[in-house]
C-alpha cells in the first residue's frame, strides 16, 4: 500500500477523505460528493491547498493560530521535547518540567489570583472539569445543593456532553439528548438581533438582569455559577454592550456564585489584553483557556482557578483527570508559543497596530448595502448582513442561507471568513501585518460586492415580515 502524500492528485486525496473520514460539523455525504478542499501547507496566515492556491485564513484555523503558520520556533520544542520526555502523566504523585513551568507561566499572565492551572487536551474537556470543579467546591463548603450552572443561549463552550450542554446551541441541544440536568440558559446580549427598541446600554443592563432573575426563581442556594464568553465568539462574535458585564459581575458578588470566563478564544491577546476579562474589567473566579494558548500546534486547554477555588479543592480528592492533563509536548508547545507571544510583544502589536487598522477599514464594510452593523473588539470583529439596515430587518429565508452565499464567495476568493446564520466572522492571526490586512480588505470588499449581487439574482434581498 502506498503512502498518502500531498502529491496525490486531489481527485483521488478527496474520494479517500469521502470514502473514510467523518468531518466534524458537516454533513458528510454532501460534502464528499463535492470534496473537501485539500490544504497542504501554511505559512504566516496563509494557508496552501493541493491545486496551489493560496487562502488568506481571516479565522486563524478555528479561531486558534495566534502566532500565525510555520513558525519553526514551536516545531523544535515540540520535537526537543518528544527526544526528552514525550509523555509522562502526573496523576499519581509525579509531575514533570513542561507542566510545572507552564502552570507557573499561567499563573503570573492570568489577572488576579488565578494561580493555579488544572490541565486539559482541549476547551471541551476544560469546561467538563470547570462543571464538576464548581460542584465539588460547594459540596465541600457544606453546600450540596449548589449545582446549577446558568449560561446563556447561542454560547459555545464546546462539544462534549458537559460542555456543550454549557453551550446554548439549540441545533447541538437536539442531537443526543442534551443538555445534562441542572444547567440553565438566559438570553444573550445580541443587541442587534434581540435589542428591539432599547438602546444598546439599556440592553445590555436587561439582559445582565436575567441572572438576576433566574438566581431568585431557582433559589441562591441551588446556583453554584455563572459561565459565560467575554464575547461569544461561534456565537457570530457578539460584542456585549458595555453595561453587560459590570452588572453581571455585581450580580455573581452579591448572591456569591462562581463566576466563570470562557477564554478559549478571547484569551492570548485576540482582544489586545492578553485576557477578555481585563478587556471588559471581569473578576473571574475560574478561566477557561485552549485555543491560543498554543497557538493550535498542539492540543491543550486547561481551567485557571482562584486562590480560593483552589484551596477549598486542596482538601478534596478530585476524581478527575485526562490521560493528556499537562501533555508535556503540548505544554512544551505552549510555553514556546506563549515565549516567542513575549518577545514579540503580540499584545501591544494587536493593540497599538494591528486592531486600530484593521477597526477602521472594518467599519467602512457597512458602506456595502447588505451590512448592517460592522463590530470589532481587538482582532474579532463580526459584520450583521441584512436586507434593511434601518429597521435590522431579518432575511425572509431560513437564517444562514444568505451568510452561506456571502461565505461561499470569500471562500472562492480565497479568503476564509466564516459564517454563522447571517453575520460574517474573522478572527485573523494576531501577527498581520499592513499588507496582510490591505490584501484580506481586497478580498473581503471584493468577495462583498459579488455576494450582493448574488443574493439580489437569487431573489434573497427579502425581509422577513
Ligand atoms: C472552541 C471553544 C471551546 C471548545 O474547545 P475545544 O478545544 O474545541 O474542545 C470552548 N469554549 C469556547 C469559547 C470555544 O470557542
Amino acid at each position: 500500500m502506498s503512502a498518502i502524500t500531498n502529491h496525490m492528485p486531489t481527485e483521488e486525496l478527496q474520494r479517500l477523505d469521502a470514502a473514510h473520514h467523518m468531518h466534524p460539523f458537516s454533513a458528510n455525504g454532501p460534502l464528499g460528493r463535492k470534496g473537501a478542499r485539500v490544504i497542504t501547507r501554511a505559512k504566516g496566515v496563509y494557508l496552501t491547498d493541493s491545486e496551489g492556491e493560496q487562502i488568506l485564513d481571516a479565522m486563524s484555523g478555528l479561531w486558534c493560530v495566534n502566532i500565525g503558520y510555520g513558525r519553526d520556533e514551536l516545531a523544535e520544542a515540540a520535537a526537543r521535547q518528544m527526544k526528552e520526555l514525550p509523555y509522562y502523566n502526573t496523576f499519581f504523585q509525579t509531575t514533570h518540567v513542561p507542566a510545572i513551568a507552564l502552570a507557573d507561566k499561567l499563573a503570573q499572565l492570568a489577572p488576579g489570583d488565578l494561580n493555579h492551572v488544572f490541565f486539559a487536551a482541549g476547551g471541551s474537556e476544560a469546561n467538563d472539569t470547570n462543571i464538576r470543579m464548581v460542584r465539588t467546591y460547594w459540596e465541600a463548603k457544606g453546600k450540596p445543593d449548589k449545582k446549577v450552572i446558568i449560561s446563556r443561549k447561542n454560547a459555545y463552550h464546546g462539544s462534549s456532553m458537559g460542555s456543550a450542554s454549557l453551550g446554548g446551541m439549540a441545533a447541538m441541544h437536539a442531537q443526543g439528548g442534551l443538555p445534562i440536568p441542572d444547567v440553565h440558559h438566559i438570553n444573550q446580549p445580541n443587541w442587534w438581533a434581540e435589542g428591539g427598541d432599547m438602546t444598546p446600554e439599556e440592553f445590555g443592563l436587561a439582559r445582565a438582569r436575567e441572572l438576576e432573575e433566574a438566581i431568585l426563581e431557582l433559589g441562591e442556594d441551588r446556583v453554584a455559577a455563572f459561565i459565560g464568553e467575554p464575547i461569544q465568539g461561534a456565537g457570530g462574535v457578539i460584542i456585549p454592550p458595555e453595561t453587560y458585564w459590570p452588572e453581571i459581575q455585581r450580580i455573581c458578588d452579591k448572591y456569591e456564585i462562581l463566576l466563570i470566563a470562557d477564554e478559549v478564544i478571547c484569551g492570548f491577546g485576540r482582544t489586545g489584553n492578553w485576557f477578555g476579562s481585563e478587556t471588559f474589567g471581569i473578576r473571574p473566579d475560574i478561566m477557561t483557556v485552549a485555543k491560543g494558548l498554543s497557538s493550535g500546534y498542539a492540543p491543550i486547554g486547561g481551567s485557571i482557578v482562584s486562590d480560593e477555588v483552589a484551596a477549598v479543592m486542596a482538601e478534596v480528592e478530585f476524581s478527575h483527570g485526562y490521560t493528556y492533563s499537562g501533555h508535556p509536548v503540548a505544554a512544551a508547545v505552549a510555553l514556546e508559543n506563549l515565549r516567542l507571544m513575549e518577545e514579540e510583544h503580540m499584545v501591544d502589536h494587536v493593540r497599538d497596530t494591528a486592531a486600530p487598522l484593521v477597526k477602521e477599514k472594518w467599519k467602512k464594510l457597512t458602506e456595502h448595502e447588505m451590512v448592517g452593523e460592522a463590530v470589532i473588539t481587538g482582532l474579532m470583529a463580526s459584520i450583521a448582513l441584512t436586507p434593511d439596515k434601518a429597521s435590522r430587518a431579518k432575511f425572509a429565508t431560513a437564517p444562514g442561507t444568505v451568510g452561506g452565499v456571502c461565505r461561499d464567495i470569500c471562500f472562492a476568493n480565497n479568503v476564509i471568513m466564516r459564517h454563522v446564520g447571517d453575520r460574517l466572522v474573522i478572527a485573523p492571526p494576531l501577527t498581520l501585518t499592513p499588507a496582510d490586512i490591505d490584501e484580506m480588505f481586497v478580498r473581503i470588499n471584493r468577495s462583498l460586492e459579488q455576494a450582493t449581487a448574488a443574493v439580489k439574482e437569487k431573489g434573497l434581498m427579502q425581509a422577513a415580515s
